[in-house]
């Protein structure tokens, strides 16, 4: 599809004719400036590179994680008392009037195993799959931590746009999906520096690596959005990555407002 010679580093935005490989196969031009920041980049990009890296799609449930959902359905955790549903509080965050059994039944279409799976570019299963990925996971695995990060950021993304859920089918430009791709850096450096027993070197280099992303995700919105939407998605995402700093590095004081 496209055609340019050069495109910005999805970590450091610097400009480089480097493109990943197995995305360009695809169609796809995703920068890396170096070996050192595809590799810094890769655990998360491995999730959504090649073919369903443009639009990214949330890959299907496994069975395990279905039977997780179900058990988590109705289990009152949520919410400021720890009294509300999972099911209330998703259905009240995303405007659902949808009931138990009809969330189940549509839940169950979008599994790697069901005969009747729904198409994975379908936008109701995409809807649904980053919902759930959404759910915060106390196991944190890096593909689930990662997963339920990036749907955040669609959350954050959808509610500073104010638009609904994007049609993803045929929808190959989808501006926002670079944006995506560099949340999804950000989230895999943060959960990089999550992954415990690092001495204060490598702390050094992984703060010092987001900072340079967010720097990053922030030259892009302002070369590839009108003033007054990025200005918008500006607010939005700066209070996402404001949140994770604090709670990675214990930046108190800083206003999110
Ligand atoms: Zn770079
Ligand atoms: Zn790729």
């Amino acid at each position: 599809m496209s055609v340019n010679a050069t495109g910005r580093c999805l970590v450091c935005y610097a400009e480089t004719k480097n493109r990943c490989s197995k995305c360009k196969r695809a169609g796809v031009d995703l920068f890396f400036c170096s070996p050192e920041h595809q590799k810094l980049a890769w655990p998360g990009h491995r999730i959504f590179c090649g073919p369903n890296a443009f639009p990214l799609l949330f890959p299907y449930f496994t069975d395990a994680e279905l039977e997780d959902l179900f058990t988590k359905l109705e289990q009152p955790s949520f919410g400021e008392d720890g009294r509300t549903t999972l099911l209330a509080s998703l259905q009240k965050s995303w405007s659902w009037n949808l009931k138990l059994e009809e969330v189940k039944s549509l839940l169950r279409r979008c599994t790697l195993t069901a005969k009747d799976r729904e198409p994975l570019d379908s936008s109701w299963a995409q809807f649904f799959l980053s919902a759930f990925r959404a759910v915060p996971d106390e196991g944190k695995i890096a593909t689930a931590y990662l997963l339920w990060a990036l749907a955040t950021w669609v959350k954050t993304l959808l509610r500073a746009d104010n638009v609904s859920f994007p049609q993803l089918t045929g929808d190959r430009t989808w501006p926002e999906t670079e944006i995506l791709h560099r949340a999804l850096a950000i989230e895999t450096i943060i959960n990089h520096s999550n992954a415990g027993d690092s001495h204060a070197e490598e702390e050094a280099y992984y703060e010092s690596n987001l900072i340079t992303a967010n720097l990053a995700l922030q030259a892009y919105l302002k070369d590839a959005f009108p003033t007054e939407r990025a200005a918008a998605f500006h607010r939005a995402l700066a209070q996402r990555f404001l949140w994770d700093v604090m709670r990675k590095f214990g930046g108190g004081g800083v206003a999110t407002g």
